[in-house]
């Protein structure tokens, strides 16, 4: 009985699957690989992995068809490979829902970490943000749902509704980029021109509130020219 994590990767080069591949069995997770759309829609149905990492450039078909596939019937964690040259594919990967990216060349300890962020992701989508006494903490911040309070070592914050609402939609999904278009459909249900700014604007904001310092502890990562991330919630 083998218990560990199962994951895809799909790359047709040969080095950086072989390299993915290394990683991930060192670090104690069981890989397996496909290198075109094709065999990786086979691999899927016929193995049933706990995350698919997928480079979008394949041979066959792009990776963003077999990711439209994925989303259809399963919440499979994916991690999407790109090159630096695809800034607007990653953001499509983003919005058709995978859960994270990395840009191609990348270090080991971070792509051990998106690993990690995203298989526990999937456990944190069941979390207890939406019931009743549902709380977000990580690192001295904490954000009461019930009631709408955020405080920082037990000081509130105080934020306007709209920073508020981008705060909470970030801690349901710890972890997780959300892209400028996803952020701003949810918040404000229509995606026009100058939009991007009003939402930089008010994560400005809510940065200055947090009294975000160089050497602080940052809770929201801008990820430049794609989105936000909200930093993991403290283990339970
Ligand atoms: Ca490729």
């Amino acid at each position: 009985m083998n218990n560990r994590y199962k994951i895809l990767v799909v790359e047709d080069e040969a080095n950086i699957r072989n390299f993915v591949m290394t990683l991930l069995e060192a670090n104690d997770y069981q890989a397996i690989g496909a290198s075109s759309c094709r065999e990786a829609q086979l691999m899927f149905l016929s193995h049933r992995p706990d995350l698919v990492i997928l480079d979008l450039g394949l041979p066959d078909l792009d990776g963003t068809t077999f990711l439209k596939e994925i989303r259809k019937e399963s919440n499979t964690p994916v991690i999407v490979l790109s090159a630096r040259s695809d800034e607007t594919d990653k953001v499509y990967a983003l919005d058709i829902g995978a859960n994270d990216y990395v840009t191609k060349p990348f270090g080991s300890a971070e792509f051990v970490a998106r690993v990690r962020s995203a298989l526990r992701s999937t456990q944190l989508s069941g979390s207890n943000a939406n019931l009743p006494g549902g709380k977000f903490e990580s690192d001295g911040l904490m954000i009461v749902y019930d009631s709408r309070q955020v405080l920082i070592d037990g000081v509130e914050i105080k934020l306007t509704q709209t920073e508020y609402n981008i705060l909470a939609l970030l801690s349901k999904h710890p972890g997780k980029v959300l892209t400028y278009s996803f952020i701003i459909k949810s918040i404000w249900g229509y995606d026009d021109y100058g939009s991007t700014k009003k939402l930089q604007v008010n994560m400005a904001n809510i940065r200055k509130k947090f009294g975000a310092k160089p050497g602080k502890k940052n809770y929201i990562f801008n990820e430049l020219g794609v989105g936000y991330r909200m930093c993991e919630p403290n283990e339970a």
